[in-house]
Parts: C-alpha cells; sequence; structure tokens
C-alpha cells in the first residue's frame, strides 16, 4: 500500500509504508517477521506452488534461518561435489525427532547404540517407542554384529550414530557404518555436535544425514538454543521440510542470528579447543592421581586410529577418571574454582561435569557403570582459555 495524504493518524502508527531500504545491510539482518507479503495475488499464487521462490510465513522458511542454514550445510558438504540442504531446528533434540518421524513410520525400527546423548536415548525410549517405532540398541563398533542384526530385522530402516561419543569417546568408522547400511537399504544418521564439520564430515563416508546441536560448538557461546539437519537431494529436503513445517519445530531468527555470529569465529575456536584439550588430556595421563584419561587425541585412545582417519583434529570433549570412589569425585569438583559446574558443553569456557553425582545421579550404579560411567569419571569441555589456568585449576583440585 502506498501512503497518501488521506490517512489517518492511527493508520501511520500501524503500517509501515517507508521501508528505509538503502544500501545492502553488512551483516545478516534478522528478519522478525512472522509472514511476508505477496505484490498481488498471481505473485502469491506463484509462490504457492512453487513456480516463484519467495517466502511465506516464519514456520515454513525465513531469510535469516535460511542463510545460517545454507551456511552450516556447505560445511558439512565442503571440498566435495556434492550438493547439500540444512533445516535448522528450535534444539538439537527438536532435529533428531524431526528426521526420525520425516524418515521413520509405525512399523520401522531404528539401530542405534547405547552411550548416546541422554535426550536422545530418552527420545528413542519414550517416543518413538510408544508410537510403534522400535529402537534397538547395540555396540555399533561391532560391524559383524550390526551387519547380522541388519540382515536378520528388515524392519530396521535407519542407523542413527555418535561419534565421538559419551563418555569415553569412543568412535565408530563412518565409512564402514554407511556400507553395511547401504548393503541393507538402511539410511544412516551421524549426530556431528561433537565434532563439527570443521573436524569431521560423515557425508564424505557415505553418510544420508546430518543432525547438530548447534547449542554447543557451532555457536560455541552458550546463548542461543537450535539445532539442524543436514541432508543430500531435494526428494529427502522435501520430506524433512514437510514435517517440519507441519509439527512446528522450526528454528527462530533471532537463535539463527546469534549462531551465525558464532559460526564466524568456528575455525579459531575449535583450533584452541583441540590444542587446548590435546595439552590437558597430555597433562593427566601423566598425573599420578588420575586413572584413565579418555581423549581420542591421545595415542593411548583405544579409537585414536578411527579418529585419525576420519577427524582433522580432535575436539575438546574429554573425560578422566579419578582413583577413588564416589566421595574423591565430589571432593575434587568442590575444589574447583576457575572452570564452570555446568550442564552443557562446546562454549567458550572450561565446563566440568561429575555425571555420577550430576546427570546420572538417578541411574542406578551397575547401569552407570556398564556405560563407562563410573564414580570417579569427571567430564570436561575443555575451553579457550589460557591453557595455564585450565591445567592449574585441575592440579590444585587435584591435589
Ligand atoms: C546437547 C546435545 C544434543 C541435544 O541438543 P539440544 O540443543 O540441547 O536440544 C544432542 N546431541 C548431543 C551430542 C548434544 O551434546
Amino acid at each position: 500500500m502506498k501512503k497518501n495524504t488521506t490517512i489517518s493518524f492511527e493508520s501511520i502508527c500501524i503500517k509501515d509504508f517507508e521501508k528505509a531500504y538503502t544500501t545492502l545491510p553488512h551483516q545478516l539482518p534478522i528478519y522478525a517477521t512472522s509472514s511476508f507479503e505477496f505484490e498481488n495475488i498471481d505473485h502469491g499464487i506463484n509462490i504457492f506452488t512453487g513456480k516463484e521462490s519467495g517466502h511465506v510465513y516464519s514456520r515454513y522458511a525465513n531469510p535469516t534461518i535460511d542463510a545460517v542454514a545454507n551456511k552450516i550445510a556447505a560445511l558439512e558438504v565442503f571440498g566435495t561435489s556434492l550438493k547439500s540442504w540444512g533445516i535448522m531446528t528450535s534444539s538439537g533434540m527438536s532435529a533428531i525427532s524431526t528426521l526420525t518421524l520425516a524418515i521413520l513410520k509405525q512399523g520401522d525400527a531404528l539401530l542405534t547404540q547405547a552411550n548416546l546423548y541422554g535426550g536422545t536415548t530418552e527420545l528413542f525410549q519414550k517416543v518413538l517407542k510408544t508410537h510403534g517405532i522400535d529402537c534397538i540398541f547395540t555396540d555399533l563398533q561391532d560391524s559383524a554384529q550390526v551387519a547380522s542384526i541388519l540382515k536378520n530385522n528388515t524392519s530396521i530402516k535407519a542407523i542413527y550414530l555418535e561419534t565421538p561419543a559419551n563418555p569415553s569417546m569412543t568412535c565408530i568408522d563412518l565409512g564402514e557404518m554407511s556400507q553395511i547400511a547401504k548393503k541393507y537399504q538402511c539410511s544412516t544418521i551421524v549426530d556431528n555436535t561433537f565434532a563439527t564439520p570443521y573436524l569431521q564430515q560423515p557425508f564424505i563416508h557415505g553418510i544420508d544425514y546430518i543432525i547438530h546441536s548447534t547449542t554447543k560448538f557451532l555457536n560455541g557461546h552458550g546463548n542461543a538454543t537450535a539445532g539442524i539437519i543436514v541432508g543430500l537431494g531435494e526428494e529427502n529436503r522435501k520430506k524433512v521440510w514437510e514435517v517440519m513445517k507441519l509439527i512446528g519445530t522450526n528454528c527462530n531468527p533471532f537463535d539463527a542470528w546469534l549462531t551465525n555470529n558464532g559460526l564466524k569465529t568456528l575455525v579459531l575456536r575449535m583450533d584452541k579447543h583441540s590444542s587446548n584439550a590435546q595439552q590437558l588430556a597430555e597433562y593427566l595421563e601423566n598425573h599420578s592421581k588420575v586413572k584413565k584419561v579418555n581423549y581420542v587425541g591421545l595415542p593411548s585412545h583405544q579409537d585414536h586410529k578411527v579418529a585419525s582417519q576420519q577427524m582433522t583434529g580432535f575436539g575438546g570433549m574429554l573425560s578422566f577418571e579419578l582413583k577413588g570412589g564416589i566421595d574423591t569425585g565430589i571432593a575434587f569438583m568442590n575444589k574447583i574454582k576457575f572452570c564452570t559446574l555446568a550442564p552443557t558443553l562446546g562454549d567458550t569456557d572450561t565446563l566440568i561435569l561429575h555425571p555420577a553425582s550430576m546427570s546420572h545421579l538417578n541411574i542406578p550404579k551397575d547401569i552407570r557403570e556398564a556405560n563407562g560411567i563410573t564414580d570417579g569419571l569427571i567430564r570436561l569441555s575443555v575451553g579457550i582459555e589460557g591453557i595455564d589456568d585450565i591445567i592449574n585449576d585441575i592440579e590444585q583440585a587435584l591435589g
């Protein structure tokens, strides 16, 4: 609508006649709008029918969110000739729920590992299972067993994996897993949150879908909750986008914008996370009060070889076991001064967690220990501060 002289006072308040666009904004704007207007009815029809590209409604797509989704999708295929797409979601969990609901239906089954992110295990057990999608947990490092499970259960339509995975940073051979899956017409999904596309590109190894909690390293500043699904091929994009749009798990423009700010320093941060974690792991490995260090960058780690084959760096996540029981773990945590006790990961500051007394407090000890969470296990998301400050804090707490 064009401004004219007869327009009323209140209408001037309501309408945005003057779009003050002149030169292009240097930084990505936040498109805080729930809908987009059409120039005329034909324009609207063409956009709705897909004849013309354009935005309709922000639950479907939004320019700020699209810009960030496309950027992450491009990073996941960097250096290849693959064509990727990305759909940002309201959280990492909504990326997982949206994708699994899009590619699995009642009667299908999902094969996965026991040591997943806690929320993912709960989603599979409490939500997918009750809606008729069975979730089978196995050791995905045992490829012969995976092949035999797939051979004997044709209802398995997807394999879901994390590498490296909590708490002992075990790795799964991505190439091997995707080869077996293809043989049995199974899709593969990788949660690439710990590594980020800078350190690991699952598509290169034949994986079909990647999800991230961008809340973690991709944003890196701990101020936005969001997720992303990245895939290949237009048919797959349409299938996933439709479910995202209908269950309404879309990201919001502000959190996408914050994520974009974080992404600008991804390379600098990941290099520093990796070098700080390597130094801390080497320090801990030589400490008399430490029983075991789990860091994929250490040659002593059981999966160092597979990690070296499929990762270009080892990231900021590590865990270690203190000699002693639950009291030793709690006493150590009580002495921590510099590192932050917070139940997240991937922020710029070092975050420390004692799973036995925090995240896994209500899980019976035998089940905990079967998953590598011993009483003396400490998990660290190593930050990008001065490494001496991190080591000094750990040292005085171990003393
Ligand atoms: C945090 C996390 C998730 C869940 O992401 P939210 O953004 O918290 O929903 C999934 N996978 C991994 C590996 C995570 O660390």
